[in-house]
């Protein structure tokens, strides 16, 4: 990915052509052909229904890389469904003009129920009392999941219940089963193929008595990536592989089904240069002394820019095309680099924190280990202040 130099202190470079790639790799993953019966058993495929569709998850704001730019590159490649955890960002979303179905995942709060209906969004149920709630406020259609031992949301009735409730309100039309792993990459754990197991049982009681959804779903990006019998239904969830990113697997996983590029770059520029003698002290706290006499970069980024504090004194990042550590601790507007092997370097030139300089490249996930966390958290904790663009 080429990257042109920006006027803004930190900002985030999005490829438009990058995401786009990436959700075809998904797509074609799960398309008729690929995706073979053993990670579609025939029975739970929903009748009509002829190959997986792909819901977009593009919740927080797509994980950092701007939740309407993402779903105009989405639904330009065609896509039918995108997903977000909130009614606020169903309701940003339609203000953009964005017309595809849209899934809530996250709940709905007590004085969201009248935006549900007006803006044609798609509520997913997580217990059954909200049935009615729904049903009462009109809106035509919502998805049901099922808790089937990630122990977070989804309702853990019996089918009975569940075919009960459901006959109570006939007004309101459940149009999806729904489910959610966790732990779709740890394949020395037997979580994953009991939460599948749960699930198809509880799907087959469901249709024995009258209850069939027309749609099913409960892969994300782990569960498209490495497959497991049963996983992939009439739809799959993605977020994370859209955006570049597939979580690397735990035990005797299959190699992974498709391959994704990261569509973000993250740069920000250097403030201040200076030459430090050795034994001078960087930082609140003086954490960092140098050995030596160094060459100091302050740049222009911080942890109110989504840069982690724990990267303090333990991170990296790309500067003048080679890996410059982080020195002391990184503070709220500012983080310190050694420069001393790159002298060239001088107030104004840009830095990469994410991204690729020559053959040198940093990605969230080596900045999620060093930092104790998860790539997600890093795509998602780049702050609203860090300008976005974009490019195609
Ligand atoms: C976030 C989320 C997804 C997408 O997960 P990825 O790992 O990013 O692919 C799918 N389903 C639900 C319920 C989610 O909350």
């Amino acid at each position: 990915m080429k990257s042109v130099s920006r006027n803004a202190r930190c900002y985030v470079e999005i490829s438009r052509s990058v995401i786009a790639a990436n959700y075809r790799a998904v797509r074609d993953a799960v398309a008729p052909g690929r995706a073979t019966e053993a990670h579609r058993p025939p029975v739970l495929q929903p009748p009509g229904s002829s190959e997986p569709g792909v819901i977009g998850v593009v919740k927080a704001d797509a994980y950092g890389h701007g939740a309407i730019e993402v779903a105009r590159v989405l639904a330009r490649e065609g896509i039918e469904w995108l997903a977000v955890s909130s009614v606020d960002e169903g309701v940003a979303l339609r203000s953009a003009g964005i017309s595809q179905r849209i899934l809530v995942m996250a709940g709905v709060m007590p004085w969201e129920f009248e935006a549900v209906r007006e803006q044609n969004l798609t509520p997913v149920v997580h217990s059954l009392h909200e049935l009615p709630r729904f049903a009462e406020a009109r809106v035509p259609r919502v998805h049901l999941k099922l808790d089937t031992g990630m122990d977070r949301l989804g309702t853990l009735a019996e089918a009975s219940q569940i075919a009960a409730a459901i006959a109570k309100t006939p007004e309101l039309t459940v149009e999806g089963l729904l489910s959610h792993f966790a732990s779709a990459t740890d394949f020395s754990s037997n979580q994953t193929p009991e939460q599948i197991r749960l699930f198809h049982e509880r799907a087959a009681a469901l249709r024995s008595l009258g209850v069939q959804p027309s749609l099913m779903h409960f892969a994300s990006t782990n569960a498209i990536a490495y497959p497991r019998p049963g996983a992939w239904l009439s739809l799959v969830r993605p977020g994370h592989a859209i955006y570049g990113y597939v979580s690397p697997a735990r035990g005797p996983a299959p190699p992974a089904t498709f391959q994704v590029q990261p569509a973000l770059q993250w740069k920000t520029h250097i403030v201040a240069v200076k030459d430090v003698p050795s034994g001078a002290r960087v930082g609140y706290g003086g954490s960092w002394k140098a050995e030596n006499p160094t060459r100091l970069a302050i740049l222009a980024a911080g942890y109110a820019d989504g840069v982690p504090h724990r990267l303090s004194n333990k991170g990296k990042v790309i500067a003048g095309g080679r890996l410059a550590p982080i020195v002391g601790t990184v503070s709220m507007d500012l983080t310190t680099i050694d420069i001393t092997q790159s002298p060239q370097l001088r107030p104004g030139d840009e830095v990469t924190l994410l991204g690729t300089e020559g053959d040198v490249s940093l990605d969230a996930q080596q900045l999620a280990k060093t930092a104790g966390t998860i790539s997600y958290n890093i795509l998602c904790s780049i702050s609203a202040r860090v300008r976005r663009f974009y490019t195609d």
